[in-house]
């Protein structure tokens, strides 16, 4: 089983991260890599994130993340330097920041994987979701809606799930 997991508003609280930024005054420095040497994501995770990550082999966890040019120049950097802040990276075998749809690029990461691995894609975007169902169709598709989120309906072939236990706990029915 190989996980591709979203990174924002999947297993960061970026809603978190952007009420505490904005606190700090220091709302200048979003979109720039100089905003990780102050913030460390593993204060912003959703509590559920670092002990899932252990409970899976480090082969099996790919984080598969968009930027948004929207965020300026720097915008790639400020993804990069993200997904490595205080050695978060470390948790994963591969770490993919891109733009736009994901469908093509999970496709790829995929060709790297033994015929027959079963994948599991997890995201808080149904546009993302869709995408990588669509380009890799035996892909197990979830999308994450966390606590406090409104609830979204789901076509058939994606899984609405609130926690990454809940993934797991739908893989064993599958
Ligand atoms: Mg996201």
């Amino acid at each position: 089983m190989k996980y591709l997991l979203d990174f924002d508003h999947t297993l960061l609280d970026t809603e978190k991260l952007k009420q505490q930024t904005a606190k700090d005054g220091r709302l200048d420095l979003v979109g720039t890599p100089e905003f990780w040497k102050h913030y460390a994501v593993r204060d912003f995770l959703f509590p559920d994130v670092i002990p899932w990550l252990q409970s899976k082999p480090k082969e099996s966890l790919h984080i598969v993340t968009a930027f948004k040019p929207s965020q300026g120049p720097q915008a790639k950097a400020f993804q990069e330097a993200k997904c490595m802040s205080d050695g978060f990276s470390d948790h994963f075998e591969s770490v993919t920041v891109m733009e736009g749809e994901k469908g093509t690029v999970v496709v790829e990461i995929a060709e790297r994987f033994s015929v027959g691995e079963s994948v599991v894609f997890v995201d808080d975007r149904l546009s993302q979701c869709l995408s990588v169902k669509e380009h890799l169709p035996h892909a197990y598709c979830f999308l994450m809606v966390r606590e406090g989120e409104v609830p979204k309906v789901v076509p058939a072939g994606i899984i609405a799930v609130s926690t990454l236990a809940e993934v797991d706990g739908m893989m064993m029915q599958l």
